[in-house]
């Protein structure tokens, strides 16, 4: 190897070293309530398949049928000759679904934050960006050459003082958070969020990934959920979490999506959706708005299984979403819980330093409308007897 790569080396065994090396799973099944990872049949605790639909027939034959009519490539940019008829449906439902003017897909989540925020915001601008943020904000913000004020985790008050701090000292403010954080599960208070930053014409910018098909009714998302239809001037979402699929969606008024059809760099340089992608993320909306009946159920798993897990001792944090973290402290615990789940035929991910605050690991659960009732008791039984046995119930 190349002297000049060798500090690459030395990098990833100090890596190793440290326990930080990330060995990664890998599946041989379908995403599903229970999973095939590394030859073993396990109960799935990590994934972001909310609603079930990664695998959902319905989805599938939407994808086939797609692939039939349409092809497998986009073949362009969606600004050249990469707009395909399906592009345009789905962001027209989208923006239904949302309850918006105007909708504009992207190749994913990361990216829509890539694109929407730079085209927001500039050089002589300012971010006010909550310190919890997920990194595809935080790279999006850096990109935008934008000054970054941070305000403390889901404290309107001290967005407030941010806000106050900096006044007169830029010409356009932005003011970004996630709407579900997904290290714990809590919202951000939207609704107090707006107040602050309507009293003082902040443009306000909301990344839904973890709510869109979660919160709000049937799915609709954090600003269903507060009520701010038309008050929230840009919502950012996934296709890749409750969706099912693989995609972003920026949600807003017709002006803005207007802008970023000509602005935003990655739906201008990067090659659109494929035709399957897009026909699922279609079905996907179909599902959600003919019926509650998933979300009813996602939401139902994730109270019972926090539910049984309070009553069994465990310290589940504060998280009003279906996600549940099981706190533990120390990031070796929370790895060694992790490890015995795993040998219980349970797959549920240890969270640990730099990822959450030092001393605050824990195990995450995620929990989805694709869990039976059997499946819930299997896992609880497991958390009661690993709990028991590393003294931590
Ligand atoms: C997962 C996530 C993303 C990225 O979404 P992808 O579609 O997977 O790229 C963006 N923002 C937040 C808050 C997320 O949790």
């Amino acid at each position: 190897m190349n002297k000049r790569l060798d500090w690459i080396q030395n990098e990833l065994d100090t890596l190793k070293e440290g326990g930080l090396y990330n060995r990664i799973r890998t599946l041989s099944s379908p995403q599903g309530a229970w999973l095939q990872v590394d030859g073993k049949k396990v109960l799935n605790f990590c994934s972001n398949n909310y609603l079930g639909l990664a695998n959902h027939p319905r989805m599938a034959a939407a994808a086939k049928a797609a692939i039939d009519r349409y092809g497998v490539g986009p073949g362009a940019v969606r600004s050249i000759a990469g707009t395909m008829e399906l592009h345009l449906e789905l962001e027209k439902r989208m923006a239904s679904f949302k309850g918006v003017e105007a909708a504009i897909t992207m190749q994913s989540g990361f990216v829509a934050n890539l694109a929407a925020i730079p085209a927001l915001v500039g050089k002589e601008d300012v971010l006010f960006t909550d310190e919890l943020n997920h990194a595809s904000i935080i790279d999006g913000c850096r990109l935008s050459g934008a000054r970054i004020e941070k305000y403390k985790h889901a404290d309107a008050a001290d967005l407030d003082r941010v806000i106050r701090e900096n006044k007169g000292s830029y010409r356009r403010a932005l003011c970004v958070t996630d709407g579900v954080f997904s290290m714990d599960g809590d919202l951000a208070p939207l609704d107090k969020i707006y107040e602050i930053t309507s009293q003082h014409d902040v443009m306000l910018m909301v990344d839904d990934a973890h709510g869109e098909g979660v919160v709000g009714r049937g799915g609709r998302g954090i600003v269903d959920h507060f009520g701010l239809h038309g008050k929230v001037d840009v919502e950012v979402g996934t296709f890749s979490k409750a969706f099912g699929v693989m995609g972003g969606v920026i949600a807003g008024n017709a002006a803005i999506i207007d802008w970023l059809r000509q602005r935003g760099r990655p739906f201008l340089f990067s090659s659109a959706a494929t035709p399957a992608d897009v026909a699922a993320c279609i079905a996907a909306v179909d599902l959600l708005e003919e019926s509650t009946e998933l979300v009813d159920k996602l939401w139902e798993n994730g109270n019972l299984f926090k539910k049984v897990m309070k009553v069994m001792g465990f310290d589940t944090g504060n998280s009003a979403t279906p996600i549940t973290p099981v706190m533990l402290g120390e990031a070796p615990l929370a790895q060694q819980f992790s490890r015995e789940l795993f040998d219980e035929n349970v797959f549920a991910m240890a969270l640990g330093f730099p990822t959450v605050p030092k001393g605050k690991a824990r195990i995450r659960v995620m929990l989805s409308a694709a869990h039976s009732p059997t499946d819930l008791e299997e896992g609880l039984e497991a958390f009661k007897k690993v709990g028991k046995k590393l003294g931590v119930i």
